[in-house]
């Protein structure tokens, strides 16, 4: 049984750090609840062992001060629904007189909602005070925000040190991406295939570097992989190409050779006369695609292609769509990924979809639940497969 499992909560003042940065319209109304619903499990355990709940969060960047547009209270009520009909308590500043006066009075059971961390310049700067402060609301601490691990900010990793080892932990959501990450990286069963899309390979060259040591097939599509067709000397017509990336990417494909990584490309494309929904469309060899046309989408045959390499894995990461996948015309390919992805996994595969693109792109063809496990942090998943170590995992690990 994991720490926070085993961990009876009763009478204990819980401070868990929630990701709450959801996106707003311009009514303050909730547009994708996904990082709320996120951390209910968590919240609702230590309320049924008799603990109270006060949860901290940042949303969006204001700038170091108070701002009406970054406030948590349009949440307030939301939350409250999520947990089966609570009425949330709520500080409007998340240190100071009237948090401690709410954090005092509260009875098991209880939840309460601190104002954005970041209406103080010193949660990014990691400022120990700040990070004391928001300590001595509470006897707990609960790191349950995986979205910001990557972070050293005060309330993701400075604050653990202000806890006994025994009384600071993750909650479940961050134990379960911890868990899959680990799963992963370190005890991959083989074959084990990578699966990197998107714009940029200037973005994604740490992550396939890291990844050369670990794969044993990365497949590359998405805009990014005409960098590397191109430096393979092949014509790529107007498709995106980062000119300044070329001999990284004649590295990269060098170096995997060296180190028996099957590097795979789209040996085909759909290619677009514009970067348009309504774009006259064709198809062409990855290498051949002739001036004034760009490649949008990865090909029939790349697609059968990546769907035998996947079909064949044991454990697949996927960060990144194949293609232009939110116009319809150039969405078969990433719909074509998700579906292998899905397959393999049905077959025994352990599969891992991370990445802000990749998982709306399962999430819109409804792949989500047919993968093994759908990340919710997009720049703390890179950095962890670049190999880095997250600051808000290895604050609550120190002993
Ligand atoms: P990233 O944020 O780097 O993962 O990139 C995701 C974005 O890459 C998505 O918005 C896609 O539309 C875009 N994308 C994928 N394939 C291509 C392509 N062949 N050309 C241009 N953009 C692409």
């Amino acid at each position: 049984m994991s720490k926070f499992s085993a961990y009876d909560f009763k009478d204990q003042k819980a401070l868990v750090r929630v990701d709450f940065n959801v996106p707003l319209n311009k009514q303050f109304e909730i547009t994708d609840d996904t990082r709320m619903r996120a951390a209910i499990p968590t919240i609702q355990k230590i309320r049924a062992d008799g603990g109270m709940v006060i949860l901290m969060s940042h949303l969006g960047r204001p700038k170091g001060g108070p701002e009406e547009k970054f406030s948590l209270k349009p949440l307030i009520k939301h939350l409250g629904e999520l947990l089966g009909g609570v009425s949330v308590l709520f500080a409007d500043d998340c240190i100071g007189k009237q948090a401690y006066s709410l954090a005092g009075n509260m009875k098991p059971g209880d939840v309460l909602l601190l104002e954005n961390l970041r209406f103080y310049s010193q949660e990014e700067q990691g400022d120990e005070s700040f990070a004391k402060k928001l300590a001595a609301l509470a006897d707990v601490y609960v790191n349950d925000a995986f979205g910001t691990a990557h972070r050293a900010h005060a309330s993701t990793a400075v604050i653990a040190k202000f806890f006994p080892v025994e009384k600071r932990m993750f909650g479940l959501l961050m134990e379960g991406e911890v868990k899959s990450a680990e799963r992963v990286l370190h005890k991959s069963e083989k074959p084990f295939t990578a699966i990197i899309g998107g714009a940029k390979v200037s973005d994604k060259i740490l992550i396939i570097e890291n990844l050369l040591k670990k794969a044993n097939d990365i497949i590359i599509g998405g805009g990014m992989a005409y960098t590397f067709i191109k430096a393979q000397g092949g014509k790529i017509g107007n498709s995106l190409c980062e000119e300044d990336r070329l001999d990284i990417a004649r590295d990269l494909l060098k170096r995997a050779a060296e180190m028996g990584v099957n590097i795979h490309l789209p040996s085909d494309s759909v290619i677009a006369d514009k970067f348009d929904a309504d774009a006259q469309v064709s198809t062409a060899p990855s290498n051949a695609i002739p001036d004034g046309w760009l490649g949008l989408d990865i090909g029939e045959n790349a697609r059968s292609e990546f769907r035998n390499v996947i079909m064949q894995s044991k454990t697949i990461l996927w960060n990144g769509p194949m293609g232009v996948f939110e116009m319809e015309k150039f969405q078969i390919g990433t719909k074509a990924v998700a579906e292998a992805v899905a397959e393999a996994t049905e077959k025994g595969a352990y599969s891992l979809v991370g990445g802000g693109d990749s998982v709306a792109a399962v999430n819109q063809f409804g792949f989500a639940d047919k993968v093994s496990y759908v990340s919710t942090g997009g720049g703390a998943m890179l950095e962890y497969f670049e190999g880095k170590i997250l600051p808000g995992i290895a604050a609550v690990s120190a002993f």
